[in-house]
């Protein structure tokens, strides 16, 4: 029995409401608040005849003491949310000044920079601890779910982990020349970005999309992949001991790079603001208002998403290597929520993360990244509720 307020209502907190509502024993009322309080009506409509009981409410979560305002009246045990990494600081703030539980998917990340990292969030450690809450921060998949597997690694299979590649596939087709799967604005942010990866304690920055490889993946096949920055890589270099390596890969089709990089070229996804008759307007922002929207691609996209880690190192003075995944089918994804495997992927791990808060599996004072918890309940909740996971112990590994 709880009450979670869940902020935003996209393509992510669609997926994440709707598996809280099949998990109504542990969510048994829900708020959702988001900008657009009818977005948040249709949803509460198709969902009438679920257990669990559900409110709305219009909120602008850049606003603190509206956010204040509207957790103090709902008073629920732990709020989630799934709206975007602008506005993680003034909902902690909220959480912190209501003694609420905070739970995310995606690091906080300024509006006119393209920088996105845990510091901001970290530095509210103490303030959680004194208050006594809990903030779980980056409960997606990738961050999320990759950090899970990473940990659940270490306490299983090895002594050491020296090296972790993280590859990320997406071999879905919607049918569109150029379309992003979840937010447009914060996925183009994340690919035009510079790329990084840790090693012996340093960061290594690569110029965009610089290192390439071919991996054959379980289910999908051959892909192309690319080396990016990624947020779970800063906080598994800090939590995972006598880490030596720690890399992120993410597919993408040629069409897509060849569209993104004619966008860029022409300044179309800039978010340095400028004037277009007499108006300011942000380029990357118009250019999201052009593009499909992501929730509208559910029914089109066929084909599946593998997304997992691959670990190397000693096992009982061995060498060991192990590759753990989850294969996710857009069409199925679609069938059960009315959302494509991207949504999905997230939006599970996401009412998971939130159900160890709020049942107190993973609940203790301060700011927490996943890979700090017992992967154990996590790991199993995966596969009880939709995203069961494989191990390889004999991987090919990524040079
Ligand atoms: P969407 O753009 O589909 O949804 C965002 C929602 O937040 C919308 O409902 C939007 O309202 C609402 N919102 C935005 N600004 C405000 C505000 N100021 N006040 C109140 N509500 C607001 O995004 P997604 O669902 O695709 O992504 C949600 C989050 O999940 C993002 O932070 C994203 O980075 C993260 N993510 C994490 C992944 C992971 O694996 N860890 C993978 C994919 C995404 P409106 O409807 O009015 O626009």
């Amino acid at each position: 029995m709880s009450r979670v307020m869940v902020i935003g209502c996209g393509g992510v907190a669609n997926v994440a409401i709707r598996k809280c509502c099949q998990n109504h024993k542990v969510f048994s009322e829900l708020m959702i608040a988001s900008r657009t309080k009818s977005k948040c009506d249709d949803l509460k409509k198709k969902l009438e005849n679920m257990q669990t009981k559900i409110h709305t409410a219009a909120v602008d979560a850049d606003n603190v003491n509206e956010l204040v305002a509207l957790i103090n009246s709902y008073k629920p045990d732990t709020v989630l949310n799934l709206a975007l990494p602008y506005q993680d600081l003034s909902i902690m703030d909220a959480c912190l000044a209501t003694k609420t539980n905070y739970v995310d998917t995606a690091n906080y990340e300024p509006l006119d920079t393209a920088k996105f990292e845990y510091k901001w969030q970290w530095e509210y450690n103490d303030r959680f601890k004194k208050a006594n809450i809990t903030a779980l921060l980056g409960s997606g998949f990738d961050p999320g779910v990759t950090s899970v597997f990473s940990t659940y690694a270490q306490k299983h299979y090895f002594d050491e982990i020296h090296y972790i590649d993280i590859l990320d596939a997406n071999a879905g087709d919607h049918g569109y020349p150029f379309a992003t799967n979840f937010n447009p604005e914060i996925n183009i942010r994340e690919v035009t970005a510079k790329g990084s990866y840790w090693e012996k304690g340093k960061w290594i920055e690569t110029e965009p999309m610089e290192i390439k490889r071919i991996y054959d993946f379980p289910q999908i096949g051959p892909k192309d992949m690319y080396l990016l920055h990624h947020e779970e890589i800063e906080s598994l270099a800090v939590h995972i001991k006598n880490l030596k390596r720690v890399r992120f890969f993410m597919t993408f089709g040629q069409s897509y790079l060849t569209h993104l990089k004619c966008l860029e070229n022409v300044g179309m996804t800039s978010i340095k603001p400028i004037e277009y008759n007499g108006v300011q307007i942000v380029p990357l922002q118009f250019l999201k208002a052009l593009l499909p929207d992501p929730a509208s691609l559910g029914s089109r996209t066929k084909g599946k998403t593998n997304i997992g880690c691959i670990f190397q190192g000693i096992k009982d003075g061995k060498p060991k290597k192990l590759y753990i995944y989850n294969v996710c089918d857009h069409e199925e994804s679609y069938k059960e929520v009315e959302s494509q495997a991207i949504s999905y992927t997230t939006g599970v791990p996401a009412m998971i993360g939130t159900m160890m808060v709020v049942n107190g599996t993973w609940r203790k004072p301060g700011v927490f990244n996943m890979e700090q918890f017992d992967p154990d309940p996590f790991m199993d909740a995966l596969n009880k509720w939709g995203l069961p996971w494989q191990i390889d112990h004999n991987p090919v590994l990524v040079d």
